[in-house]
């Protein structure tokens, strides 16, 4: 029914976009979404498998950069607000070449808002509908050994995802300040969990340890991140899209500062549970035995850690997930899906 009102995601097969959908649909039964996703490699129709059936869940393959057809989606459904997850998202590719990010972050992120504010405008709801922009706490840069990124710290973006993240966002600011679009910007710490894409530090580390192959840890493996378990940042955006005030940004941590080497031990010793048999047929002692140190990634950035405390004082938000228990289920869903062989 493209007459109803409806919720527009953007990238929505990657790893947050694809669980906020299933937790959306979850929790708003009655309500209908679009999905928009270009498939890139980092996106999968099968994190969509459970609900592509659904009557109120729609989607189409496209290009947020591509002007008419979300122009054309504007003139189809009644899009009653968007939450922005498309982008180009692993920094080691943005290192290698920077120009997708431009493209999907930069360019997609204007299209989407200059599309919206045109149709809204007509409609005059501009000052109503919510265009909700996912962003990440590298945009404010690298932190040493103490302090915490609060809502006002500047930015200073150090590799091109970031650069490309925080020119978005920035991008979505000035549509609040300059025609009075109704945007909300959230800035989370690294995310985990379910159907996150292979090339990412905790799939990559549960992948080789299960084919026995060396787990490769960046520099000294000390490079500290915040990890957040991805339903409880669904949580929270849920809640940021439905109560913020217009041109409110949220930080969103999961309080679990950790090095990345500690994130891999406990990855190798959950899995040393999980597969004893596959360590014992070969001869590994625990998987952490496989953990290699390799070069460090150009400009890596040292620490991030965000202070959640606005989040937490005026929507009453907090991260339900424990690490360990989090680390285990997710370990556990990593290795269900990759079926992996017992022989
Ligand atoms: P992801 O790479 O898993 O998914 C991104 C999705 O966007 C993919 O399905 C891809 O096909 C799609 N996409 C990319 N370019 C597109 C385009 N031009 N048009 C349409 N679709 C396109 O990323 P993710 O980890 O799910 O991250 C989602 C969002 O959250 C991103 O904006 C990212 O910056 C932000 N974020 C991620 C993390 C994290 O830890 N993963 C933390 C904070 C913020």
């Amino acid at each position: 029914n493209k007459q109803k009102p409806t919720m527009l995601i953007t990238g929505g097969a990657g790893f947050i976009g694809s669980n906020f959908i299933h937790y959306f649909l979850k929790n708003y039964p009655d309500s209908q979404l679009l999905n928009i996703d270009k498939l890139t490699y980092a996106g999968t129709m099968e994190n969509l498998r459970e609900i592509e059936s659904l009557n109120n869940y729609h989607f189409i393959q496209g290009d947020i950069t591509d002007e008419i057809l979300i122009n054309n989606i504007f003139n189809e459904y009644d899009i009653e607000g968007i939450i922005h997850f498309a982008a180009e998202s692993h920094v080691d590719r943005s290192i290698i070449d920077a120009r997708e990010f431009i493209q999907s972050n930069v360019l997609g992120t204007m299209i989407l808002l200059q599309t919206a504010k045109a149709h809204w405008e007509e409609k005059d709801v501009l000052s109503e509908r919510r265009f909700h922009q996912i962003s990440t706490d590298e945009v404010y840069g690298s932190l040493e050994e103490t302090g915490k990124f609060n809502e006002n710290t500047p930015y200073d973006p150090r590799n091109p995802y970031s650069a490309s993240k925080a020119g978005a966002n920035m991008l979505a600011k000035s549509f609040g300040s300059t025609y009075g679009m109704n945007i909300v910007i959230s800035s989370s710490s690294n995310n985990y969990g379910p159907r996150q894409h292979e090339e990412k530090l905790i799939p990559t580390i549960i992948s080789k340890a299960l084919s026995r192959e060396s787990i490769p840890i960046y520099g000294d493996g000390k490079n500290i991140r915040d990890w957040l378990y991805v339903e409880d940042h669904c949580r929270a955006i849920d809640l940021i899209y439905h109560q913020a005030n217009p041109l409110e940004t949220y930080n969103i941590g999961g309080g679990n500062e950790k090095a990345n080497i500690e994130i891999a031990t406990e990855i190798c010793e959950i899995l040393d549970q999980l597969e004893p048999d596959l360590r014992k047929r070969s001869s590994l002692d625990s998987f952490k035995d496989l953990i290699t140190f390799t070069e460090d990634r150009l400009g890596h950035d040292r620490r991030y850690a965000v202070d959640d405390t606005k989040l937490k004082n005026e929507l009453g938000w907090k991260p339900v997930e424990q690490l360990e228990s989090g680390l285990k289920k997710t370990v556990e869903w990593y290795v269900n899906q990759w079926k992996i062989p017992t022989l």
